[in-house]
């Protein structure tokens, strides 16, 4: 049995080339920014019952449209995860603004609202947690902070799309969220794309028209500020408006996995699960916390498994922040970073995949794991 880490088969070719087909001979022929991507955007703006939703080029564009849109550039300071993906502190560092990183959880990887209060500074503009693997980010918390502060709080939801907490769903709990719609996401699609989702009518207002070149959609060629191109595929949207309504049933096979795997592996010596439960979970990637990390996934592989390190290092040890990293210690992302391992999760692995992986995971932590 091989069980690659990112399936090959994620979508259906067939319908892609339906939907090519769809598009390209529909009589207004536009590509971009047309009627399908409307009412995309309306269907997400419904189904998530906020103010506006603007579909963008990437995730990694959605934060750097919101972060433009507040004004955020030089002396302005942003709270970011010192573990997590480079847009968080790359998105900020190009506007000439600071990112200054605040310390996750060692068990969930999520940002600690503690280590972000204790990094506000008279300077701090925004306040930009990111949900990680299968783990949204403590956002009742992390919004008394913002509120306290009186600073904007964005809320990098690019992989919990579908996720609730508290009985909010991922996205609605900053002044503005953000989703991304790259293939291995869990609403990914074949290319790139994002979306910014807010309550704030004019953040929204701020946002479509800085996703085009400053332009407001009606008169062609007037530009009143300067933007960035960021727009969204007519074929995307039409390939996204038909499988929206199977999210919920991809998310909730991703979250039965979840719930086996975190049951066969609770426990065990050496290898910890994510915490159990459903309230504030998303399952994008299953990640363990394994003592011998490299062990585990040399083991898996020789059992056909494929598994993923995510991030080797925290981001402030990245030669591309240095600059942005003062002499201070970042334990929690340090700990992720030394036992993170993340084992496929995918909707449509056969139950016997999965009994396959969590098998050879116990067999490994069973025979060695604390070792
Ligand atoms: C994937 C991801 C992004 C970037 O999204 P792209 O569409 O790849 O630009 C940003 N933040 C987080 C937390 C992500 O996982």
């Amino acid at each position: 049995m091989s069980i690659p880490f990112f399936p090959p088969d994620l979508f259906d070719v067939e319908e892609l080339l339906d939907l090519v087909h769809e598009v390209g001979t529909a009589p207004e022929q536009r590509f971009i920014l047309g009627a399908r991507t409307a009412e995309f955007e309306s269907a997400m703006r419904e189904s998530l019952g906020v103010a506006d939703a603007v579909a963008c080029g990437s995730g990694t564009s959605a934060l750097t449209l919101l972060l433009h849109a507040l004004d955020v550039g030089p002396g302005d300071e942003v709270i970011v995860p010192a573990y997590g993906c480079a847009p968080l502190a790359a998105t900020p560092v190009l506007r000439g603004a600071t990112p200054v990183f605040a310390d996750v959880d060692p068990w969930t990887m999520v940002v600690d609202p503690v280590e972000v209060e204790k990094l506000v500074t008279g300077r701090t503009k925004v306040i930009m947690p990111a949900h990680m693997f299968s783990v949204m980010a403590d956002m009742p918390a992390l919004r008394r902070v913002a509120t306290d502060a009186g600073v904007r709080l964005l809320e990098d939801s690019a992989v919990a799309q579908g996720g609730v907490l508290a009985g909010r769903p991922a996205g609605t709990w900053g002044d503005a969220g953000v989703f991304s719609f790259v293939q291995v996401k869990t609403f990914g699609m074949p290319g790139e794309g994002g979306m910014v989702v807010t309550g704030d009518p004019a953040l929204g207002r701020a946002v479509r028209m800085l996703r085009n070149h400053g332009q407001d959609g009606r008169t062609r060629f007037l530009h009143h500020r300067v933007g960035h191109n960021s727009r969204f595929d007519e074929l995307m949207a039409a390939f996204q408006l038909r499988r929206l309504e199977g999210l919920p049933g991809r998310l909730e096979r991703r979250a039965r996995i979840g719930d086996h795997y975190t049951e066969r592996f609770t426990g065990l010596p050496g290898v910890l699960p994510p915490p159990p439960g459903r309230d504030g979970r998303c399952f994008y990637v299953y990640s363990l916390l394994a003592e011998h990390r490299d062990d585990l996934r040399d083991h898996l592989a020789a059992a056909g498994i494929g598994s993923h390190v995510y991030y080797r290092d925290p981001l402030p040890a990245q030669p591309a922040f240095a600059a942005y990293a003062p002499d201070r210690d970042w334990p929690g992302a340090r700990h992720a970073c030394r036992r993170q391992l993340a084992i496929p999760v995918y909707p449509h692995l056969t139950d016997a995949q999965v009994e396959h992986i969590a098998d050879e995971v116990r067999r490994f932590a069973l025979s060695r794991g604390a070792r």
